[in-house]
């Protein structure tokens, strides 16, 4: 007989024996969860033997919260839904809030934002029927990982600080405990670390164990975080291993990866590349099992920047691919979330009290999205595709780049321009002076247009004395403007000190992208408008009219 064995209910049942494998189903599920899952079934399986709707609603509720914590996020929606129905009929408000909480975690975990958001709101409103503080802070603390999750760390702040307030009202220790996890989470982010710290230390004091051994997992890798943001490589691994080591414990394959991502950023920081690889390989293997896109695009993420410093193109290049591909599908996902949000139902009271909060999360979303996308973008672009004169992108860079800007573009219905930069006789440039002087214009060159780019723009060197300027969310008007303002940069900047007498001019075109447009036609349309400028005299700029251009 196995030590679970003991605990499951013998045929034939009395609901006595369910409770009791209930009992100690819920004792096991902080601990193991995989052994919760197990008592948790035998314990549904029986209760539908006496067709006791009550055992069988506790029973799924239990199951549904393991699976959830084991990432079976799919098969627990639908257990958390089966226990939702029961709730109700049986009239059980507790056990329908907790069903709510469940599926809003579970739907934040699959970044269903509209989804969570709508089951944190059922999840209030039936607290307030009951006036349950507890719900509250759980709600709070649910609306709060929302903002969190999308990178706004204020909005996360403020909802947390008024679950803690509630939380010390309430004098529930375990739930201040969460709440100032939560907290500590968000602090650091804000990067103030030495509240963090001690927010953290208190936390850690006051947990109830062994219980709770899954938040002390976390609070190692948030103190890893904040020591490797302050680059004490030492304590990062410590807490970092500590994490690890208590995630393997309680068997959280989504604490392991956590710490894997850590210990393999840590160690390739310090250039251990070889040990580096090894824990983000096991990461990712870990994240496909749990196929969670966000994980495994974060993973891919670094792969692709440690084979690179390990000078590994080509496995950089794959891994490159598989962070894109989880970037396209995120996209996708993104915009379904959208559609459901535009298919939403009439508005119930509760739902115009938080209707404000919701606008608000979303066009913040959007906005963090497009933020964090294309820092990533760049972060990405500017390490593996570089031109070495002149430092700047080159165009394998662009070619990647433009058909997601175009996308992207499509999506929102904005407008996107591309300016074609050519300097004008630079072969008399390199006649006159030398090819070394000519090298070093197009380097200065390269940097004053930069001076001129937003952090959004792509400048990239096409070849030669060649450059493109991408400008998503301009319109052409601008676009010519800024052209305008380049030309006369470069016209207008002191040559003569690289070599006597110099002067450099730069020719421009400017296209709008239309959207039947693929990204040829639009270097073609561009190009166009460039030879039209240089057929005008050169040192000017000219904007794609529609019509070809004629030798
Ligand atoms: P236009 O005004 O019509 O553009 O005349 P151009 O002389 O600039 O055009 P053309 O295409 O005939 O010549 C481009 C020259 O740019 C030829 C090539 O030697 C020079 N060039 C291309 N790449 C580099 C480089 O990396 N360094 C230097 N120094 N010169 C380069
Ligand atoms: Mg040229
Ligand atoms: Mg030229």
């Amino acid at each position: 007989m196995t030590e679970l064995d003991a605990f499951l209910p013998p045929t034939p049942c009395v609901a006595d024996d369910i409770i009791r494998c209930l009992q100690e189903a819920r004792r096991l599920f902080v601990v193991n969860c995989e052994s919760s899952l197990v008592l948790a079934q035998a314990a549904l399986a029986s209760a539908e033997q006496i067709q006791s709707n009550e055992l069988k609603a506790q029973a799924l509720l239990l199951i549904a919260n393991s699976q959830s914590i084991l990432q079976q996020t799919d098969q627990a929606i639908t257990n958390f839904n089966a226990a939702l129905e029961l709730g109700k009929k049986l009239g059980q408000r507790k056990l329908q809030s907790a069903c709510f909480d469940g599926l809003a975690f579970c739907y934040q975990a699959q970044r269903m934002t509209q989804q969570a958001l709508q089951a944190w709101l059922n999840a209030l409103q039936i607290a307030q029927l009951d006036d349950d503080v507890e719900r509250y802070i759980h709600a709070y603390l649910g609306i709060a990982n929302l903002y969190f999750q999308h990178d706004n760390f204020d909005q996360a702040f403020y909802y947390q600080t008024q679950a803690l307030e509630w939380a010390q009202l309430h004098g529930d220790q375990d739930l201040q405990s969460k709440t100032q996890l939560h907290l500590a989470a968000t602090l650091i982010k804000l990067k103030e670390y030495s509240f963090a710290e001690q927010l953290l230390m208190k936390t850690e004091d006051d947990l109830i164990l062994p219980e709770r051994l899954g938040w002390l997992a976390e609070i190692n890798q948030y103190l890893g975080q904040m020591n490797m943001a302050r680059q004490d490589w030492i304590r990062a691994r410590a807490f970092y291993q500590a994490a690890y080591d208590l995630n393997l414990n309680t068997v959280s394959r989504w604490g392991q990866v956590q710490s894997l991502l850590g210990l393999g950023q840590l160690n390739a920081r310090l250039n251990d590349f070889p040990q580096a690889e090894r824990q983000l390989l096991q990461a990712l293997e870990l994240a496909e099992h749990m196929e969670d896109d966000h994980l495994r695009q974060n993973i891919h993420f670094e792969l692709s920047a440690l084979f690179e410093a390990k000078g590994d193109y080509i496995r950089a290049t794959m891994h490159h691919i598989g962070f894109h591909n989880y970037y396209l599908r995120l996209l996708q996902q993104n915009r379904h979330d959208q559609l459901d949000a535009l298919s939403s139902r009439r508005l119930n009271q509760a739902e115009i009290k938080l209707q404000l909060l919701r606008s608000e999360l979303e066009l913040k979303q959007l906005m963090q999205q497009r933020h964090q996308e294309h820092e990533r973008m760049q972060q990405l672009e500017s390490a593996a595709f570089h031109d070495a004169l002149t430092g700047a992108l080159n165009r394998h860079a662009l070619d990647a780049q433009l058909p997601v800007l175009m996308q992207q573009i499509a999506q929102e219905g904005g407008s996107l321009c591309l300016i074609m930069i050519d300097f004008d006789h630079f072969k008399q440039v390199n006649d006159r002076y030398s090819h070394h002087i000519g090298d070093e214009v197009l380097k200065n060159g390269l940097h004053l247009l930069h001076a001129l780019t937003r952090d959004t723009d792509l400048l990239a060197r096409y070849g030669g004395e060649e450059f493109v300027l991408i400008l998503p969310r301009v319109e052409p008007h601008v676009a010519c403007k800024i052209a305008e303002r380049m030309r006369q940069k470069i016209a207008n900047f002191n040559w003569g000190s690289l070599a006597p007498e110099l002067a450099v001019t730069i020719s421009l075109g400017c296209a709008q992208w239309q959207h039947a447009m693929s990204a040829q036609m639009l270097f073609e349309a561009a190009d166009a408008a460039l030879y039209q400028a240089k057929h005008q005299g050169r040192n000017q700029v000219c904007l794609y009219s529609g019509e070809p251009h004629v030798d």
